[in-house]
């Protein structure tokens, strides 16, 4: 965890919350709303409306944003980057599990990228690591002082058992905790670039006849 090379490393092409630029590329752009919805919110069996969409997905330069945006935004329903709501049922469920280290390194680098729980918890332990105060984590994850303190007392302490359990030694505290700053100190002086409400998504199909 400690070696993860955030400082230097590159900056990285991940879509962030808001943008919805990648809609431009999309191959069902233009498409009549109603045409789209026959097309990519099909009844259960209509195999030839989910062929023909597939068909039209397939070579669709925006695949992985599409399906990145309906994973992201539990869009359950309909066909999203050539996938069904069957073929992406696996993904949704796994989401929560998903640990990508380049939205972890997106997100250090102020970026609003998606985050999983499970990229979140990294988050947070890096955050401990580094020195973070509960401001600028609250700040960056867009919580309150006080969940992120509790949140950074958290990583404290599993961050301390993991180095027990390995026997990893702790420069210069020979095992004492590292105090989380309190909510009352100074804030510190290189908060993170505050970053951009994420807006609520709505059920109609972004990308599809945007
Ligand atoms: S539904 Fe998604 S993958 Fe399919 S054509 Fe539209 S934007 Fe592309």
């Amino acid at each position: 965890m400690r070696d993860l090379p955030t400082p230097d490393a590159p900056a990285t092409d991940l879509r962030g919350i808001g943008d919805t630029s990648w809609q431009a590329r999309a191959g069902c752009r233009g498409m009549d709303p109603g045409d789209a919805d026959a097309l990519f919110f099909p009844l259960p069996r209509d195999h030839e409306a989910i062929a023909e969409a597939k068909e039209l997905c397939d070579p669709c330069p925006v695949r992985r944003e599409c399906l990145n945006h309906a994973l992201e935004n539990g869009l359950r329903e309909g066909t999203w980057g050539g996938l069904t709501e069957a073929e992406r049922r696996p993904w949704h469920e796994g989401l929560s599990h998903r640990l990508d280290h380049s939205r972890v390194i997106a997100f250090f680098k102020g970026r609003d990228v998606h985050l999983s729980e499970a990229e979140r918890r990294v988050v947070i332990d890096h955050a401990y690591v580094r020195g973070w105060r509960p401001e600028r984590l609250a700040l960056a994850l867009r919580i309150n002082p006080k969940h992120a303190r509790d949140l950074l007392r958290q990583a404290a302490d599993k961050v301390l058992d993991r180095d027990r359990n390995h026997g990893m030694p702790r420069a210069g505290s020979r095992g004492r905790k590292r105090s989380v700053p309190s909510t009352a100190e100074a804030p510190s002086t290189s908060a993170p670039t505050p970053r951009p409400v994420r807006r609520p998504s709505a059920q109609s199909p972004l990308g599809k006849a945007a």
